[in-house]
């Protein structure tokens, strides 16, 4: 699981993270929502390791990647996380079996490297470009590119931000079943931001919907939806009062 204690972020005088605890499942599909700038993505690079807390340890499986006090910090690389980004963010210069080899080449050994891209590259349906360059493909197959990338670490989190939103409405359908499936086929835990609020209901076993650095409401999408605790939270899911 993933916890967090009291975990809080400031950007100089503004405080993008008031402090917030919770503890996320192992294999459990997490959802942050809410509007603009209400630090979903800053939440997010902080499990990552992208960003520092003010305070608050986060835990893995029990075990600090993040505590101050005792001045742990365990860089990205060694959190054991894959992430897919609003963007993509592959190399141009590599193709697709390269980009997604990039993570693994200090872990293994020639052959084993292969066949984990391989099958990374098989469980997004994408076998059929290992030589192609990203400029080669659709943005959806370039997402899938990514999201092969990230699941060839064979990672116990996977950390998602936007994922789908520079895709069309016809393949974002398509992708939500892909990633859903994934994330439970590897068994990760998942913490997916997205703007969308139909997304967030559809995909997750949990929604966290938060609006300026605070969490109004975490629930099941059966919960928020039936039970809003508040009118941000209402309006937020389109159930305005
Ligand atoms: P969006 O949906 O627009 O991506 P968000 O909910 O992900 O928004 P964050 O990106 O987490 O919001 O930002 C939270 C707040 O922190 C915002 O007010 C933002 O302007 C501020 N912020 C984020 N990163 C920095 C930074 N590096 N320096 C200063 N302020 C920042």
């Amino acid at each position: 699981d993933i916890q967090f204690r009291q975990l809080e972020k400031w950007f100089g005088t503004l405080q993008a993270l008031k402090p917030l605890s919770m503890t996320i499942q192992s294999g459990e599909f997490v959802s942050l929502v809410g509007p603009s700038g209400c630090g979903k993505t800053t939440l997010l690079r902080m499990i990552a390791g992208l960003e520092d807390p003010a305070a608050g340890p986060i835990l893995f499986g029990g075990t600090p990647v993040f505590d101050s006090e005792n001045h742990i910090n365990k860089p990205p690389q060694k959190r054991k996380i894959g992430m897919v980004f609003q963007d993509f963010a592959l190399w141009p210069h590599m193709t697709v079996f390269e980009n997604v080899a990039y993570g693994l080449k200090a872990t293994g050994r020639k052959r084993e490297v292969k066949e984990k891209v391989t099958d990374a590259l098989k469980s997004v349906q994408l076998d059929a470009h290992h030589e192609r360059y990203p400029h080669q493909l659709s943005g959806g197959q370039q997402q899938r590119v990514a999201i092969a990338r990230a699941i060839a670490t064979d990672p116990e989190i996977i950390l998602m931000d936007e994922p789908l939103s520079a895709l069309d409405a016809s393949l974002r359908d398509e992708m939500r079943i892909l990633l859903q499936s994934l994330v439970k086929k590897l068994n990760m835990t998942a913490v997916y931001v997205t703007h969308d609020q139909s997304e967030a209901m559809a995909m997750s076993d949990r929604v966290v919907v938060m609006n300026a650095g605070e969490v109004q409401q975490t629930g099941t999408p059966e919960e928020i939806y039936q039970r809003p605790v508040n009118d941000t939270v209402a309006s937020f899911i389109g159930k305005g009062t």
